[in-house]
């Protein structure tokens, strides 16, 4: 072993620079600390990023989710339409407005939303659409708007994890050669881009966006010097200019972000050919280097080996742990929680998203990781499932 192996590698680290530190600093210094010029330059330059869209940021990617289902209109009575492998906060946004979640099983290839499976789910209460693109990789965008379309549903985008991703060689969340409704990202400390914690919301009119800046600060809009008029009821998860600066940092580096983890995706998959691993039933994520941003690089593994061996998937956690590397679970089962399991929710209602849950696995993948990085993981994995 050499010494550098004994360096604990997290599943993900956030790259900050020096000079967001001095840019975080002068906003302490301004005088204007919560959301004003820096919110507002980081909007602009995110609209021009999606094309000249309307956009409008948040707290956190949540909180943007929320105000998305708002502005949609969607609430008591209505269902929306999304998937069981995503962060809890995905279906939470859903009930927190009074909707329900109406979970449809993913496909075991790419873990997204199987969209051969949505037209069945659709009742006459279905509102909405709500897909997650998992790790980065989106969904057959044109297919999934032909069935919005032909439904008469919203869809909501949960591209949390999408920033930087393509759809027929335009980004998520533009809408110049691509079908696109309302989209929301997250600038979570995890993510791509991060402002700490953050989001942003992209949507198609400046109706829509007027709404979202209601919803976000308490339903006012301001006019004149002393004018307070409200509404519509709203809530707080409006974005500090401290987080903005960070973002406008940030998102300038989004490109050499997003190469530097597409490298190490290829470096991965030219280790993982040189083992064994796959003919031993490990499961690799699809090797799209056109459209995903490779938010994550996902292995599943081996389930049923390993619980025949007495294991699970903490038990190969646990020796990548003593080998110094992290790993994560993105995500478990959200039917599987027991909010969901005492709403009625059957976790067995999505079989390929319940074995998913137990048994995907989040390797280390972030900007300032090196190749040899990589090869440690891989070897560390090989090592781990060695009697498997
Ligand atoms: C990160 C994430 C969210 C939530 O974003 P926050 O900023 O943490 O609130 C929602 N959905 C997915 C898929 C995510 O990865």
């Amino acid at each position: 072993m050499t010494p550098q192996n004994h360096v604990f590698l997290p599943f993900t680290k956030p790259s900050i620079d020096e000079a967001t530190i001095a840019a975080v600093g002068d906003v302490l210094r301004s005088g204007w600390i919560t959301t004003g010029p820096k919110c507002t330059e980081f909007e602009k330059i995110l609209s021009e990023y999606f094309g000249g869209r309307p956009v409008r940021c948040f707290s956190n990617g949540t909180a943007t989710m929320e105000v998305a289902l708002r502005v949609a209109g969607i609430g008591r009575g209505d269902e929306v339409i999304t998937t069981p492998i995503s962060w809890v906060s995905t279906s939470n946004v859903i009930l927190g407005v009074g909707a329900k979640p109406v979970f449809v099983d993913v496909d075991p290839l790419t873990r997204n939303l199987d969209l051969n499976l949505v037209e069945a789910a659709i009742t006459p209460q279905t509102k909405a659409i709500m897909p997650v693109y998992l790790s980065g990789l989106p969904v057959d965008i044109d297919r999934l708007y032909q069935i919005a379309h032909q439904h008469h549903l919203r869809v909501i985008e949960d591209a949390a994890q999408a920033l930087g991703s393509m759809w027929r060689g335009d980004p998520i969340g533009s809408s110049r050669n691509i079908p696109s409704d309302l989209v929301s990202f997250s600038f979570q400390a995890n993510k791509n881009v991060t402002t700490i914690e953050g989001g942003c919301l992209v949507m198609s009119t400046e109706a829509e966006a007027i709404l979202a800046q209601k919803l976000r600060l308490q339903g006012v809009t301001r006019t004149g010097l002393d004018h307070i008029e409200v509404d519509v009821l709203g809530g707080k998860s409006n974005l500090t200019d401290i987080n903005a600066v960070i973002g406008i940092h940030q998102i300038q580096q989004l490109p050499h972000f997003n190469n530097q983890r597409k490298e190490l995706a290829k470096h991965y998959f030219k280790c993982f050919e040189k083992t064994n691993l796959v003919k031993g039933g490990l499961e690799l994520p699809i090797p799209d280097f056109i459209n995903s941003n490779w938010h994550m690089f996902q292995v599943v593994l081996p389930i049923e080996k390993l619980k025949r061996l007495g294991m699970s998937r903490s038990t190969i956690m646990q020796k990548l742990k003593d080998m110094n590397i992290g790993t994560g679970v993105h995500y478990p089962l959200i039917t599987q929680f027991k909010l969901y399991k005492d709403l009625g929710y059957l976790p067995a209602h999505t079989p390929i998203a319940q074995r998913i849950g137990e048994s995907i696995l989040t390797l280390p993948l972030f900007p300032l990781m090196s190749n040899n990085d990589v090869e440690r993981v891989v070897l560390g994995l090989e090592t781990a499932l060695l009697e498997v």
